[in-house]
């Protein structure tokens, strides 16, 4: 087996999606009460008979997150470089179908946004584009990386999916990781909302972080985005599958996973399946309980009071502030955006909430000097 598709091909949503829906109240007792839980209790931890059993999968995913990360939560923001598309997803406004006015930021540009953001304190970035391969791909990479390293103490991407030599080189201009969501583990519905361009190659996705951890890059994100598909339990197993092949192959790197719902967009489409916020909650425990040392993050999709909530119980990573157009924190223009985030506080009011929830907001907790040549 080379890459995440063989053991793809061996999981079978149908199958899955019943196992878990026939999970009982003694399979949930068992996950809870294991150590180290397997895929079968993964399962049954995402199944509807762990609504029962929320609030002791709440605690001990908290206790979990204490033992395991202390109280510190790290803060990062997103930065739109460009909301220019060469493909067509049902569920975002980026889309090339979409008429909406393009922008890419140019060098004068890009530094203006940074100000902005160390202004605010940040210094974990996550640079965002849409997937241009021509005219933002690794030229433009190339050319502004350094120069935006050299102003933020980490530096994670979220771009089309590169080559494995692609990423090894954007390591050496200080990336230290990538996030790429599959966005749905089910070929079919893929297929549904992926109409035009590169991103409908289902495999060459599938696949990426298997590249990435080829690369050495440091931190590898993976997420499912909650509504495309028909059962949110069964992508976020295939998540959580996809997780362990990629543990156990590359040790090296650090993981993290994301739990986007879709949120309203320009043209964007109905969820076919709805996750309500006590089943996030499962989601984020199940998680937990599964790998006590994978990063799990919550973006500002959520609302002000769910995060407030929810991050004390077993999230490592938030957003704040987060723009989703290419110029939002300079100009604070929203007609470019790809979706309205929920949580719309400023970073010092969530680094607040933090804090009186009796967390450690950290702004920083990585730079050159700990281990790495850039
Ligand atoms: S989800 Fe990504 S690839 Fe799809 S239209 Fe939006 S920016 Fe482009």
């Amino acid at each position: 087996m080379n890459t995440f598709t063989d053991r793809w091909r061996e999981l079978d949503w149908h199958h899955i999606t019943l196992a878990i829906n026939s999970k009982r109240a003694h399979d949930v007792e068992r996950a809870l009460a294991s150590a180290r839980p397997t895929a079968e209790d993964m399962m049954a931890l995402l199944s509807p008979a762990a609504a029962e059993y929320l609030e002791p999968m709440a605690q001990k995913a908290q206790r979990l997150t204490r033992q395991r990360f202390g109280n510190v939560v790290g803060l990062y923001v997103p930065l739109y470089l460009s909301n220019l598309c060469a493909n067509d997803c049902t569920y975002c406004g980026f889309s090339m179908s979409n008429r909406i006015r393009r922008k890419t930021l140019d060098a004068r540009e890009i530094v203006r946004e940074c100000d902005a953001l160390r202004e605010m304190g940040f210094q974990h970035l996550l640079l965002v584009t849409g997937e241009h391969q021509s005219k933002v791909g690794m030229d433009y990479f190339r050319e502004h990386l350094p120069a935006i390293r050299a102003r933020f103490s980490s530096l994670h991407m979220e771009v089309q999916p590169l080559a494995q030599e692609e990423y090894a080189e954007l390591k050496t201009l200080g990336l230290d990781g990538v996030l790429v969501y599959q966005e749905t583990y089910h070929e079919a519905t893929y297929a549904r909302h992926h109409l035009r361009g590169n991103k409908q190659d289902f495999f060459w996705r599938l696949e990426t972080p298997d590249r990435l951890g080829r690369a050495g890059i440091d931190k590898i994100g993976l997420g499912s985005l909650t509504g495309l598909s028909d059962s949110w339990r069964t992508d976020c197993f295939m998540v959580a599958e996809h997780l362990l092949w990629l543990q156990k192959r590359y040790w090296q790197s650090r993981y993290s996973v994301a739990f986007p719902r879709l949120r309203p967009c320009a043209g964007g489409v109905e969820p076919a399946s709805i996750m309500d916020e006590r089943q996030l909650v499962q989601a984020i425990c199940a998680f937990r309980l599964l790998s006590p040392e994978v990063e799990l993050t919550l973006s500002t999709r959520e609302s002000p009071a769910f995060r407030d909530n929810v991050v004390p119980i077993a999230i490592n990573n938030v957003s704040a502030f987060s723009k989703t157009q290419p110029g939002g924190y300079a100009d604070n223009r929203t007609e470019l955006e790809q979706f309205a985030p929920h949580d719309n506080r400023r970073p010092e009011q969530v680094a607040q909430a933090l804090s009186q929830a009796g967390l450690q907001p950290v702004w920083k907790d990585w730079d050159s000097f700990l281990g790495r040549q850039i």
